[in-house]
């Protein structure tokens, strides 16, 4: 009986089956490879700060820390487990944006309410003007009427995302710029203009991996995690829509996020 089934399926679409179940397993390689290296990355991430408060405490524990070092081990406790909150705070919400994309009864993009654009623009432009006016960057922005559909938070997140890194890769008297609107293919889009430090060319597409840095001592000084552009990168994927990246080292960066037309 096998044989006639065997021999009932013709050659040619046997062939694509193998290479089905081929590139299936490539996935599953892959996924695999890449949980192993997430884990390894956030062990290491989290262990680097665990390491420094429990220094701090042991010196302050022990009486080696002179009285007038108190308060400054105290602050850099503080600091450390700040960079651990941040850190878990973005696992968290790349776990829970994971999970939404897994999930086979995630809403359409195009059923979802119409988040007003111009709004959000507008309103991390105000969140951010503290962060800007601290790192001597001027923060301009032209929201120009713009609907897309989607989540606010999430879209709210994207939005901070790039332009808190605009001002934290910046330098003093740098200028950071927003804009949203309709372009002439109908689309709306986001779009962050910087003229802070730039990305190398070879670390362009890279930035958008998880725990990828161009400057790790930088990014951690500044209070970054690794993972806002990874997070930026999947909320974009989950509203359909599509990424641009132009920069030049010393000049600036420009990141376009441009969301389906009619969305
Ligand atoms: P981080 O928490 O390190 O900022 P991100 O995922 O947000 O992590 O960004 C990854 C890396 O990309 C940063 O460490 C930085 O090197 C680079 N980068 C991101 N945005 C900019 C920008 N506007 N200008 C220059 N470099 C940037």
């Amino acid at each position: 009986h096998l044989d006639t089934i065997e021999a009932d399926v013709p050659y040619e679409e046997l062939i694509p089956l193998a290479r089905t179940i081929q590139t299936d397993r490539k996935l599953r390689e892959d996924n695999e490879t890449m949980r192993r290296e997430f884990t390894a990355n956030v062990s290491h991430e989290l262990k680097t700060p665990l390491t420094s408060i429990s220094g701090y405490a042991e010196l302050i524990e022990t009486g080696m820390a002179k009285p007038a070092d108190v308060p400054t081990f105290a602050t850099r406790i503080h600091k450390e487990a700040q960079r651990m909150i941040a850190l878990v705070s973005d696992i968290l919400q790349l776990s829970e944006l994971d999970s939404t994309q897994a999930s086979h009864s995630r809403e359409p993009v195009t059923e979802m309410a119409p988040v007003d654009l111009a709004a959000l623009v507008k309103e991390t432009a105000q969140n951010m003007t503290v962060n800007a006016r601290r790192a001597y960057v001027t923060l301009q922005y032209d929201a120009r009427p713009a609907t897309v559909r989607g989540s606010r938070d999430q879209l709210s997140e994207l939005t901070q995302n790039l332009c808190d890194n605009a001002i934290r890769y910046n330098r003093p008297g740098g200028h950071v710029e927003l804009r949203c609107g309709v372009g002439g293919d109908g689309c709306p889009y986001f779009e962050v203009e910087d003229n802070g430090i730039g990305i190398p060319q070879d670390s362009q597409t890279r930035v958008f991996e998880r725990f990828y840095r161009v400057d790790k001592s930088r990014s951690k000084a500044t209070g970054g995690t690794g993972l806002g552009l990874a997070i930026v990168k999947h909320i974009a994927l989950l509203h359909d829509a599509k990424i641009d990246l132009q920069s030049q080292v010393g000049t600036g960066t420009t990141i376009r996020v441009t969301f389906p037309k009619n969305s």
